[in-house]
């Protein structure tokens, strides 16, 4: 089982300090299930690799265990390929770069440099795209080598280990924390017993990156090995680190309590999110703008899709901008993923050239907060001026609140909506606007379809607009 982490900061050496493992030095130590060796295959002032060997004893293993013996606890992959004991073993050779600390070169510890950790044979129950999707969103460029199960028959396909590679300008401790908790979540066979201690570990290393990772369920029921009511809390947990920044909107927050008890039960925000983001993937749009962006949530899922070339949000409110930059951890982020979204400040209603050559403007539960006047112009602004190929324009279905029993009769979803339109009224107004500006509408609904206790069909709780423009 081999992990080697290879660094072009220069000096390279810096690697010897921060792993505190001296790079002239091979060393080994005893573990559980066998023994682990470092040391460095090259140590020069422009490149610099350290490796982590584990000498995996699968005779030790089942050695003085009770039950009956079976082939496969003697004959089986676990001396290569790498698992949850590769993880084990970085927390106890590495584990003070995996804390964070170096006293030497303090300094060192919370600076992101260019590293690359490859594992040749890591079992991946996900294929590549699994892999891709938990380590693209956390700024890696993810390089996998899959192979045949056996070259003599091609017919069984490629084997669930594969070849790994992954790189990025990031602290050591943070490579170390995403392999720490990625590779068991990889490998998804626990091969040593989930304590309830288990939640804590994932939450101290999943700080700072696991709450707002877009596939957290997943790692966490996964690494908790889907024992369910363990999972169900650090989901719990991870959901309230991710709204921390929410605690401290008052009165400004956009998120109207109403609203937000209907959204909570149909967790809509997310399904509006996902069509919207799929709308655009299968149209092959690159360069995206979110008018009236609000706190970030859908910048967030367009960031952590590399597909994604350029995102921009604009919102008008500053303290919303302030918010998703909070969320998007705009500071903290690599340089390559920093350079793909952009945070402006503006309104709707104004020509404004900053939001003009993208392939598509997303209106996600914008227009219903601009009165009519307003609308007027906000409509002139995007689809005559800035007139991308493709607008997505999402927005309350008033005859879905009946299903809503928080929502007094004839009330809005949010205390600053001017309007909230029926189905024919939305269509009513993407009609107007195809004729005038040269686009053609096709409408949908987003979320479950309501239907009243008389059997009247009052359709999903968000219409959506897709407009193409024809010219
Ligand atoms: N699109 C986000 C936020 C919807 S709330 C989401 O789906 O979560 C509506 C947002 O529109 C608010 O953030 C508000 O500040 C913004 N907004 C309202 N009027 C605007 C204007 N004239 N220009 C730009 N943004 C505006």
């Amino acid at each position: 089982m081999l992990l080697s982490i290879t660094t072009t900061h220069a000096p390279a050496t810096d690697l010897g300090y921060l792993l505190h493992k001296h790079p002239d030095r091979a060393q080994t130590y005893d573990l559980a299930f066998g023994r682990a060796h470092v040391f460095y295959p090259e140590a020069g002032e422009s490149r610099c690799t350290a490796c982590l060997v584990i000498d995996v004893d699968p005779v030790g293993l089942v050695r003085g265990k009770p039950g009956e013996r079976t082939l496969d606890q003697y004959v089986n992959d676990r001396p290569y390929a790498a698992s949850s004991m590769l993880a084990v073993a970085i927390a106890r050779v590495f584990g003070t770069a995996l804390s964070g600390i170096c006293k030497p070169r303090p300094d060192l510890v919370t600076t992101p440099i260019p590293l690359e950790a490859s594992i040749p044979a890591l079992p991946c129950r996900g294929g590549p795209e699994l892999l891709r999707r938990l380590f693209e969103p956390l700024g890696y460029t993810v390089s996998a080598v899959t192979r045949p199960l056996d070259t003599a028959f091609p017919s069984w396909g490629d084997s669930a280990v594969i070849g790994v590679s992954i790189s990025g300008t990031v602290t050591l401790t943070d490579l170390l924390s995403h392999l720490y908790v990625l590779i068991p979540v990889l490998d998804n066979e626990k091969h040593y017993w989930v304590g309830d201690d288990e939640v804590a570990k994932l939450l101290r290393h999943g700080e700072g990156w696991l709450a707002r990772h877009p596939e957290r369920e997943l790692i966490a029921r996964r690494f908790l090995k889907y024992r369910r009511n363990l999972a169900d809390e650090c989901i719990r947990q991870l959901r309230e680190q991710d709204g921390d920044a929410q605690a401290d909107i008052d009165a400004e927050s956009t998120v109207d309590p109403r609203e937000e008890e209907g959204e909570r039960k149909l967790s809509l925000h997310q399904q509006r999110h996902g069509v919207i983001v799929s709308v655009l993937e299968a149209r092959g749009v690159r360069r995206v703008v979110d008018l009236g962006c609000g706190e970030g949530h859908l910048l967030r899922d367009l960031l952590s899709r590399p597909f994604f070339e350029k995102v921009l949000g604009m919102d008008v409110a500053h303290r919303s901008l302030e918010i998703a930059a909070d969320r998007l951890h705009l500071e903290r982020l690599p340089p390559r993923q920093r350079e793909r979204i952009e945070l402006i400040h503006g309104s709707l209603l104004y020509r404004d050239r900053r939001i003009e050559g993208f392939d598509a403007a997303i209106l996600c539960e914008v227009i219903e907060h601009l009165d009519e006047p307003r609308l007027e112009a906000a409509t002139e602004v995007v689809f005559r001026v800035a007139k991308p190929g493709l607008v997505i324009v999402t927005t309350p279905n008033r005859e879905y609140n009946v299903m809503w029993e928080s929502l007094t009769a004839g009330a809005t979803r949010h205390k600053d909506h001017r309007f909230e339109w029926s189905r024919d009224e939305f269509r009513a107004w993407a009609d107007t606007v195809c004729a005038r500006f040269g686009y053609s509408c096709e409408t949908s609904g987003i979320g479950d379809p309501g239907i009243t206790p008389d059997g009247h069909a009052v359709g999903c709780p968000t219409q959506m607009g897709v407009f193409s423009r024809v010219t």
